[in-house]
């Protein structure tokens, strides 16, 4: 297969040649969120660039790795754990998830999330939280009152 040099939307945030999948295997830590790998190794970056959705009142897996994150929101409104802070988000924000911070986003009640996040092609798997690293993160009562697992 040939590489694309253009995906265009075929509908909003829906891009030609590729697929909307379910973000992961479903796991319970995750409530409604697609996904769609817009590039990957076959471009030569090192990098692939997904799309995320989160429907409205949904929300990612609270996780960590090693590999690190950067995420522009393009769709909507939402708010995003990211280490150790609550952090509001804006269309075209950028946020960086540094190697093991905790991250988690979600989407505001009444609008979807959706955004661009990038990652290096060679990556980790991503790590659940134990009882005590929760224990550790509820220590903050604003941080206790966002994450969801
Ligand atoms: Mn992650």
């Amino acid at each position: 297969m040939s590489v694309p040099m253009h995906r265009g939307q075929r509908e909003p945030f829906v891009w030609e040649g590729g697929e909307v999948l379910a973000y992961k295997e479903s796991d319970g830590t995750f409530r409604s969120v697609t996904r769609q790998v817009l590039s990957d190794a076959e471009h030569g970056q090192g990098t692939s660039l997904r799309y995320f959705e989160v429907g409205p009142g949904g929300h990612t897996t609270l996780e960590h790795h090693e590999h690190t994150h950067v995420v522009v929101p393009i769709r909507g409104r939402g708010s995003a754990l990211v280490v150790d802070r609550i952090v509001p988000l804006a269309l075209h924000d950028v946020v960086f998830v540094p190697s093991w911070g905790w991250h988690q986003f979600r989407a505001a009640d009444d609008e979807p999330l959706g955004f661009l996040c990038a990652v290096t092609v060679e990556r980790d798997r991503p790590v659940l939280p134990t009882e005590e690293d929760l224990g550790e993160l509820r220590r903050d009562p604003a941080i206790a009152a966002f994450i969801r697992v």
